[in-house]
């Protein structure tokens, strides 16, 4: 699980709590020593091992030798007009991450990162242009929830319940480092981790079929899929791994994915790009590719940045296309933009990336060619 460690002690912060409870098999201790430890973590937000005052001393001596909680840096914070709140997190080998908390009046969304940068490059999302470093860690996925909520509350522990929602809407594509993410989203459900409900933990992917079979064996968090478009000829441009699993596959597992529940939905992410893909056609066609899909549609407002081609369409076009799907039964809700101020809405997360793929070189090139 932990592989880019820089000291040989295991880090405690990333163990859900089967692995919590596999390592304290190891050392000879009962299962609840998985549970305390965990709360001390996740619930009190306790870094140090000596603080955990319900282990024998005995027991934090020996857990000192051999492991830690090992918490990354914040290398920069700020808040928007909107209260929006964005975290800069810098991991031990100088990659940084984007973390966005986004308060609402009757809940408070945190927007975790999975990767450092993103392979899928989608042609209208930032992240994807700064190319790929590497995989977060379990313990780097769940730090970002560990630091927003202590950077939140006044007294530092869970109480206050700022945090009542987490995304995986950060860098990255959740599915393309699954264990690590499950292992996270593990801990985020745990009643001694932080507690959230099924319904409150939301993975959202580009759409990586075999892994959305693979999720549902394994996790019931709540599903949002980023659509964009509703016909491959498009989707392949504006998603490229729409060429790897066009919609027919991705419609398939989506038909199915909740079917022991009928009442949950998946939540189809459509970003408004003007003339691209918000026509009242558009439209027509996604209400026939979603008919048997137990979707909603969210629309979001795009989000832009500096060289990109694509333009946000205006709000009365983002209405009148609401209206044809609402008028076809789909439940369609447009996204209020937030915290753009300060680049941290959707698709605008880049981060600090050591970029591995040297995407982002080609991607400057381009742009100065064309300038
Ligand atoms: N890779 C996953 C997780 C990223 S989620 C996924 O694709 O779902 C981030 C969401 O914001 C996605 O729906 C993404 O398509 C959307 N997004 C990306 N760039 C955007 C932009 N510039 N404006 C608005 N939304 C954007």
């Amino acid at each position: 699980m932990e592989t880019l460690t820089q000291t040989t002690k295991i880090n405690l912060l990333g163990l859900d709590e089967k692995a919590m409870q596999e390592f304290f098999h190891t050392l000879g201790e009962k299962p609840y020593r998985a549970q305390q430890v965990l709360k001390w973590i996740h619930f009190q937000g306790v870094s140090d091992i000596q603080s955990m005052t319900n282990l024998s001393k005995a027991l934090r001596d020996k857990l000192q030798d051999i492991a830690e909680i090992r918490i990354p840096e914040i290398a920069y914070e700020s808040t928007a007009s909107d209260d929006t709140h964005k975290w800069l997190i810098r991991l031990a080998d100088g990659n940084c991450i984007e973390t966005v908390y986004i308060p609402e009046k009757e809940r408070g969304t945190l927007c975790v990162s999975s990767q450092v940068g993103c392979t899928l490059n989608c042609d209208f999302c930032s992240t994807g242009k700064q190319g790929f470093s590497r995989n977060l860690t379990s313990a780097e996925i769940i730090s970002q929830v560990w630091v927003a909520v202590r950077g939140l509350s006044q007294s530092g522990t869970l109480h206050d319940r700022a945090v009542t929602n987490v995304v995986m809407m950060g860098m990255g594509e959740p599915l393309l480092n699954f264990d690590n993410v499950v292992s996270a989203m593990n801990i985020m459900l745990d009643d001694y981790g932080y507690g959230l409900s099924k319904r409150r933990v939301t993975l959202s992917t580009a759409g990586v079929v075999p892994a959305m079979k693979q999720l549902r064996e394994v996790s019931d968090v709540a599903l949002a899929v980023s659509l964009h478009a509703p016909n491959d000829e498009l989707r392949n441009v504006l998603v490229p791994l729409n060429k790897k699993y066009p919609l027919k596959e991705l419609m398939a597992v989506c038909q199915d994915y909740f079917k022991e529940d009928k009442r949950r939905h998946i939540m189809m992410e459509y970003v408004m790009l003007a003339g691209v893909n918000d026509t009242p056609a558009h439209a027509k066609q996604l209400i026939t590719l979603l008919q048997d899909v137990p979707a909603k549609v969210n629309l979001i407002p795009f989000n832009p940045f500096p060289s990109t081609i694509y333009k946000r369409s205006d709000d009365a076009t983002i209405l009148r296309f609401r209206e044809i799907l609402m008028a076809a039964g789909i439940n369609a809700l447009t996204r209020k933009t937030r915290g753009d101020d300060i680049d941290a809405a959707c698709g605008q997360l880049v981060g600090q990336v050591k970029d591995r793929t040297r995407r982002s070189e080609r991607h400057r090139k381009s742009i100065a060619q064309a300038q």
